[in-house]
């Protein structure tokens, strides 16, 4: 008889690490598929700290999928995804590795979604001409050498553009009494990671202090994630260091030759604009009956959409991950993987039902060998909130991603509690 076939849509994180979890837990005991249109994963989290030491991300931050996924028997098919019909269990496609390629299809037994998102700049007037980002290697390059050539030491602008998230998460409860929250801005940890980074740029290139630089939030308050103690603490030792502050800003509207307008009427002269824009769901998700109302792919706490229990989602594109965190997709993959094997008779349901517990965690490069450690749970009424800086977590991040590399993808299971001891018993608070 012919095994279940697990599709996996996307082979970045959450992709990567669904089909690896599902290999660990189902065994032999289905075939595995993952598509995905590029044949690299793309380290995003570490794109910033390349920058600003003025090194091109490329040629550190790109893995193999299929070298990856080769250990584990796993085939990788390079193609972009067109369609996905949940009815017929088939997924339309067009092979990318080559322009005119011939549309195909594939079915499926189980459908794992972990296609990340757009990222709107397309839709942020005067960004092309104007602006710049950190989300991938293009726009990192394209700072990298503004920095390096072009920037004259004007006013510094980092901040979000408005998220819009969809209904897909209402009315679930990761703690008792809490909830998965409405946010503003899709993630906010790269801008407080850009600040402070660019603060230190600016310092080792005698190029001024961190007054220059202004960072906005559409909310009313920035990294709200975090929780409103670490923000807090954050906030008051950014205001000791000189940034200045803007928030309730709604949205950004524009960007110019001569700086950035918002949403509430507000705007900034800026020479550089470090910005990062919604987080909208890819438009061939829109609409389908997997999907919220914008386009997010609707799941239970378990993964799984409760109108297509074969379908499940992980990452980015999944309408509990909120914000928009590598951290977060990173423990849905074990769930997804989970609840197959138990599907496939490879695990008790016991074993199996462990719900998601988001918790943010977010280590960001500060500069000068420091960075920033955050693991809170309490926007989801969790009992967490915890902020630390220092060398510490600035070697736990380059280190993560060294692993990360080094083991293709498979992060120890002691890996997080490790991290933990490391940030937080080893480097108390200040
Ligand atoms: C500057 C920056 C810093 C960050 N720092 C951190 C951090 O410190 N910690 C953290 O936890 N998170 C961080 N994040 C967030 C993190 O990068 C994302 O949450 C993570 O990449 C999401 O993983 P994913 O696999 O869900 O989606 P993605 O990484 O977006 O991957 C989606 C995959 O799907 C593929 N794909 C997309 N569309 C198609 C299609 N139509 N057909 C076929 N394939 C397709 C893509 O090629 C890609 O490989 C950061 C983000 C940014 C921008």
């Amino acid at each position: 008889m012919a095994k279940p076939r697990v599709l996996v849509l996307g082979g970045n994180f959450a992709g990567l690490g669904s089909a690896q979890e599902i290999r660990r837990f189902c065994g032999e005991a289905v075939d595995i598929t993952v598509l995905d249109r590029k044949n690299y994963l793309l380290f995003v989290p570490n794109i910033p700290a390349e920058v600003f030491e003025g090194r091109d991300p490329s040629k550190s931050l790109r893995m193999d999928i299929p070298g990856a996924l080769d250990a584990d028997r796993i085939e990788f098919v390079q193609g972009e995804v067109k369609a996905i019909d949940v009815e017929a269990r088939r997924v339309d496609y067009v092979p990318s590795e080559r322009a005119g390629a011939a549309p195909e299809s594939m079915t499926y037994d189980y459908l794992v979604v972990a296609l990340g998102n757009r990222l709107a700049f397309d839709r942020m007037e005067g960004f092309a001409e104007h602006g710049h980002s950190l989300t991938d290697l293009h726009y990192g390059n394209k700072l990298r050498r503004f920095l390096a050539n072009d920037y004259k030491g004007g006013p510094v602008v980092i901040g979000s553009a408005r998220f819009h998230q969809g209904d897909g998460a209402k009315g679930l409860q990761p703690w008792p009494g809490g909830s998965i929250p409405d946010a503003m801005a899709a993630c906010e940890g790269p801008p407080v990671e850009t600040m402070l980074s660019m603060a230190t740029w600016l310092k080792t290139h005698g190029m001024g202090a961190p007054s220059k630089i202004t960072v906005t939030t559409p909310a009313e308050m920035i990294a709200e994630d975090a929780g409103d103690k670490v923000v807090g603490q954050l906030l008051g030792i950014a205001g000791g260091m000189g940034f200045n502050y803007l928030n309730n800003t709604k949205d950004i509207t524009r960007l110019s030759k001569d700086g950035i307008e918002f949403a509430n009427g507000k705007s900034l002269p800026a020479e550089l604009m470090i910005v990062f824009p919604d987080w909208r769901a890819h438009d061939f998700l829109r609409g389908l009956p997997i999907s919220d109302s914008e386009g997010f792919v609707i799941t239970d706490l378990l993964m799984r959409n409760p109108k297509y229990p074969n379908v499940f989602a992980a990452g980015d594109c999944a309408a509990v991950t909120v914000p928009k965190l590598g951290a977060i997709g990173h423990q849905q993959c074990t769930i997804v993987a989970r609840q197959i094997a138990k599907d496939v008779g490879r695990m008790d349901a016991a074993s199996a039902d462990q719900k998601l517990q988001p918790v943010v965690y977010c280590i960001g490069d500060m500069g000068d060998n420091q960075a920033f450690y955050i693991r809170s749970n309490s926007w989801y009424g969790g009992p967490e909130q915890v902020l630390r800086m220092g060398h510490v977590h600035y070697l736990l991040k380059m280190q993560y991603k060294n692993l990360f590399f080094r083991n293709k993808g498979k992060m120890p299971d002691w890996g997080l509690d490790f991290s933990q001891l490391l940030g937080e018993r080893l480097q108390p608070a200040a």
